[in-house]
């Protein structure tokens, strides 16, 4: 069979199964009302939880950073570490608690190029079933054994640490706010847990940072000095782009060392590195937005509680509505977006199977009023499809 037939059937399998994607273009992704296919939608698909993403400060920053170049010219191990990634390291590590910390291009890559370079084909890694895709492909390609407990289950993971040997080098590795559910990890006894069994403790604090914690340091900040490693993005509530690692200077100068993804690749470019460094002072001191945010989520989730749909477990801006199968979950999302409402069908592989879902998340810029709106729309359009009675 020739390359391109074989890829086309790929995509045919693809389809039968509703798993095929295709990319829409968004004219105004940073503000709370998008254009989407020359409709006018309420925005709750967007990661930018604080809105910083589009705030005039952020942009200024970005302007003013560029006279260093419009790029970084190499990688920072030769000639393109520019002086702004040290005041950006520093106002890193000063917010997280951290004696150091590293800035890398992306959360993906900080998470497959931390994992695989901690680990060996010796060493046990214990993972959540619900973490994000990143770490799973770290993992894979550190080749470490690989245990992966249920969600949240902390007896389940107890037992899997007990089934290996004490001579085993142990890596626990969790999101904090898990991306497609909304819930958290139960932090206090992941260190009890970690401390107990001599494991090195990873977080990922893609959708906390910015938001939980003391100056939205993350929800690993009151635990920072039994966490060996802070991992964040500042694609989401920070609004920029990139992503950090923070810990121990030995820990940090490791993976400055061995990180492939940090070594074999150029440097952000200055202006994402500039705006970085305003975000994180925007949200060390902007309680009125984090407050927004938690109210919003707030009343999101209940309002949809009190319509009777099924949110799982989420306490926090994430909220799903669990459609079961994947039909379904793409139907009620294309049917909201009749409705005026962008919210994303999320199917396997980013969630176990029979688990696809409509994805909502609000921001702290959503009022109220559109909030109990987008309810309204979601209970018309569920009671049209007959889930609702
Ligand atoms: C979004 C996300 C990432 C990846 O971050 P990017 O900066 O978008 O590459 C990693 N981990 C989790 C939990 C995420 O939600």
């Amino acid at each position: 069979m020739s390359w391109s037939q074989y890829l086309q059937d790929k995509l045919i399998k693809l389809d039968e199964q509703t798993q095929l994607r295709a990319l829409q273009t968004t004219e105004n992704g940073c503000e709370t009302w998008i254009n989407k296919h020359g409709k006018r939608l309420l925005n709750l698909a967007s990661n930018n939880y604080l809105g910083l993403a589009g705030d005039y400060r952020l942009i200024e920053a970005a302007q003013e950073s560029a006279i260093y170049g419009a790029g970084a010219t190499a990688s920072r191990l030769i000639v393109g570490n520019h002086p702004l990634y040290e005041e950006a390291e520093h106002t890193i590590a000063t917010w997280k608690g951290t004696e150091s910390a590293l800035l890398v291009g992306s959360g993906y890559m900080a998470n497959v190029g931390a994992l695989a370079a901690l680990l060996s084909k010796d060493d046990v890694v214990y993972s959540d079933r619900l973490n994000h895709a990143s770490i799973t492909d770290g993992i894979m390609l550190s080749r470490a054994q690989h245990r992966r407990y249920h969600h949240n289950d902390m007896n389940h993971l107890e037992q899997l640490l007990q089934q290996d040997s004490e001579n085993k080098r142990k890596l626990i590795v969790t999101d904090t706010v898990f991306s497609m559910d909304g819930d958290m990890a139960s932090l206090r006894d992941l260190v009890y847990l970690k401390e107990k069994y001599g494991a090195f403790l990873m977080v990922d604090e893609a959708h906390a940072s910015g938001i939980y914690g003391a100056e939205g340091a993350g929800l690993g900040h009151v635990f920072r000095d039994s966490i060996d490693l802070h991992m964040g993005t500042c694609s989401k509530a920070l609004g920029c782009s990139g992503a950090y690692l923070a810990g121990s200077k030995g820990v940090i100068n490791y993976l400055l060392n061995t990180m492939r993804p940090f070594i074999f690749t150029t440097g952000m470019m200055p202006s994402a590195v500039g705006t970085v460094i305003r975000a994180i002072e925007i949200v060390r001191t902007d309680t009125v937005r984090r407050e927004a945010l938690l109210a919003n989520s707030e009343l999101l989730r209940k309002e949809l509680n009190e319509a009777g749909f099924c949110i799982g477990t989420s306490t926090t801006q994430i909220v799903p509505i669990i459609a079961g199968s994947n039909e379904a979950a793409v139907r009620w999302a294309h049917m909201l977006q009749e409705a005026g409402i962008a919210a994303i069908a999320i199917r396997p592989p980013t969630v176990p199977g029979h688990t696809s879902r409509v994805r909502l998340t609000v921001t702290a810029e959503h009022t109220f009023t559109e909030i109990k709106w987008a309810v309204q729309q979601i209970k018309a359009v569920l009671w049209q499809d007959g889930v609702l009675i």
